[in-house]
């Protein structure tokens, strides 16, 4: 059961069943009623989405962007991976939940009636929804609302191996279960508290095989510490054997990359972390990152691994800028590229 030191519940929705639905599956010391959206600190907010849920993806200004579309259902995460950048802007473990789902409803509908063509949603953006869906059954919601969708995907990515929404549900074929890896010896030491990377496979084998949903694999943050080429083609080899003839739509590369003022975070949660060991330079969208050539070095091994192990699948880098993606494909290669090859992959 998930504890929390403080539950706050936003006056406005201390009426609401889902209120009492969570209040009732986590364990908590002292309960407070508060009013708005702003996290006190400590412990878990229950209120409004007072703007927006469904939103397109905020890629980073000047990075080729995908055309993803994202809820925004909250913020924070249970797990504690060390390079993670939302417990830097909460606090560690500190979580807020909006629970006014029927407008979260509305605006996934006036999506698919708004938007022309294939639409990618995903859930994954402000923590892991997996690692929360046992207190806060979102997904379980959306893949019933969105059912009968065409030309559509829901994207559910995750560290854990908790799939049973998916494997209960009526229909999962609109769904791609998606799972960040790492090697091995990277979830030990960095991902506190989410799924090895085995259990992380295994739940990816189960859904694909008995909901018949499609799969994505998500390499987010790599973090190229000692010996990374052969840990990272270690895993690689592994995702080859284990999900052999399962359909993978695609499959995303991204750096380690962190804004200013996350190195206090790392240093105060994780004094003893390794994770800012290598050489760091700051890019022109703020975001602090390794020097391009080494980035290049990395996506060059990555996907030429990956493309001959996975060759129907898209093999993408995250949040990169044209120049890179033009350095890598030695052609130019802008949004609109990168949002058709996986629209693609969903028809
Ligand atoms: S699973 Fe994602 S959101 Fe949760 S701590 Fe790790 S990186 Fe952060």
């Amino acid at each position: 059961m998930l504890h929390f030191n403080n539950l706050y519940i936003d006056e406005t929705v201390k009426n609401e069943e889902l209120v009492k639905f969570i209040s009732e599956k986590i364990s908590y010391v002292n309960l407070h009623f508060v009013s708005g959206e702003n996290h006190p600190g400590d412990g878990i907010l229950l209120t409004r989405n007072r703007g927006a849920f469904v939103k397109p993806c905020p890629g980073q200004k000047g990075s080729v962007c995908c055309g993803y579309w994202v809820v925004e259902w909250g913020l924070g995460c249970p797990f504690g991976c060390e390079y993670c950048i939302i417990q830097n802007y909460t606090g560690a473990g500190d979580i807020t939940l909006f629970v006014n789902w029927e407008d979260c409803k509305r605006e996934i509908i006036e999506l698919r009636q708004k938007v022309k063509g294939p639409i990618r949603l995903g859930t994954g953006q402000f923590g892991d929804p997996m690692a929360l869906e046992k207190i806060y059954p979102l997904n379980t919601q959306i893949i019933d609302w969105t059912r009968d969708f065409e030309d559509f995907t829901l994207e559910i990515k995750t560290k854990s191996d908790y799939i049973e929404p998916i494997l209960l549900a009526e229909s999962a074929k609109h769904v791609t279960m998606a799972f960040s890896l790492n090697p091995l010896w990277l979830i030990d030491k960095l991902e506190h508290g989410a799924a090895s990377l085995e259990e992380r496979l295994l739940a990816a084998r189960k859904v694909a095989t008995q909901k018949n949903c499609s799969l994505a694999f998500h390499f987010d943050p790599i973090i190229p510490l000692a010996n990374w080429q052969q840990s990272y083609e270690e895993v690689f080899n592994l995702m080859a054997a284990k999900l052999k003839d399962l359909r993978v739509n695609w499959i995303s590369l991204g750096t380690f990359r962190f804004p200013k003022g996350f190195q206090e975070y790392v240093e105060k949660y994780h004094p003893d972390t390794q994770i800012l060991s290598e050489e760091f330079y700051p890019s022109e969208d703020g975001k602090i990152r390794y020097f391009r050539p080494f980035r290049e070095k990395i996506y060059n091994f990555a996907r030429e691994k990956l493309e001959k192990l996975f060759p129907e699948t898209a093999i993408y880098i995250c949040m990169e800028t044209p120049h890179v993606w033009e350095r890598l494909n030695q052609a130019k290669f802008l949004s609109a590229d990168l949002k058709k090859l996986l629209d693609a992959r969903i028809k």
